[in-house]
């Protein structure tokens, strides 16, 4: 059925030195009980020294975000020919820090999800409710939206896609949803998706994240519709990282 999938999130943190360390750390940690994939999504500049790092083992490298637009007269941004040339896997799209702080919305999102697939860079399409939102119980709607905009689109493939929810309240506050609340959540998602495709439904990887850590990616990773994590914090720490990924 579906391989679970352990992505980890660096941010906007590290150095040459510790890129090096923290992955040399996992390589030398990551053992034969680990069934799941393993990504780690490294800031830009770090991507050619990870990729080099890691090429012979089992893990692989993404980044954060992608420009939407092809190659040209775009100052400052990344394609994702150029991702795919220095061998990413993996980019996030419409994280939370992207969605608030640099006012990524649904159609630019949707864009950069259509720019990935044009390689063979697999979009993690992330989606999220506020604080705000979910106390007003607005959950499922803000998913639907966000979610939907994807799927209104014909051109997007689901084949080549995984999704990530990660309600935005949980993400490095130490506060998680409950496996049985995600589980919901994550169960909403696949039937939204299997109303444009069941198979493809069935098939899609959605990674839980917010928060998660050793002690709780059993208990989440269990559930029926979670099929792995997206970690950010715990990701920058070798030991919790593949404790996580021998979860999963
Ligand atoms: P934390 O695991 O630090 O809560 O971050 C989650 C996240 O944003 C991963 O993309």
């Amino acid at each position: 059925m579906r391989r679970s999938l352990v992505i980890g999130n660096w941010k906007m943190n590290g150095s040459l030195d510790s890129t090096s360390e923290i992955l040399r750390a996992i390589e030398t940690t990551i053992d034969d009980k680990i069934t799941c994939d393993i990504g780690v999504c490294v800031p830009f500049v770090y991507i050619t020294a990870a990729q080099e790092i890691t090429k012979p083992t089992v893990i692989t490298i993404g980044a954060q975000t992608v420009s939407e637009y092809q190659p040209g007269a775009y100052t400052g941004e990344v394609s994702a020919h150029m991702l795919e040339d220095v061998g990413c896997s993996w980019v996030l799209i419409g994280h939370s820090e992207r969605r608030t702080l640099f006012n990524e919305a649904n159609a630019q999102l949707v864009k950069k999800v259509l720019a990935a697939q044009m390689t063979g860079v697999t979009p993690v399409y992330c989606v999220g409710e506020t604080q705000e939102e979910y106390k007003s119980g607005a959950t499922f709607d803000v998913i639907k939206d966000q979610v939907e905009a994807l799927l209104n689109n014909s051109a997007v493939d689901l084949t080549q896609l995984v999704l990530a929810y990660e309600p935005v309240w949980a993400i490095g506050t130490g506060l998680t949803a409950s496996p049985e609340e995600a589980q919901k959540v994550h169960a909403f998602i696949r039937a939204l998706v299997s109303e444009r495709d069941i198979n493809a439904a069935n098939m899609l990887r959605i990674l839980y994240g917010g928060s998660v850590k050793p002690d709780n990616a059993l208990s989440l990773f269990g559930q029926k519709d979670i099929d792995g994590g997206l970690i950010g914090g715990a990701s920058l720490d070798a030991k919790a990282f593949v404790s996580i990924c021998q979860k999963a």
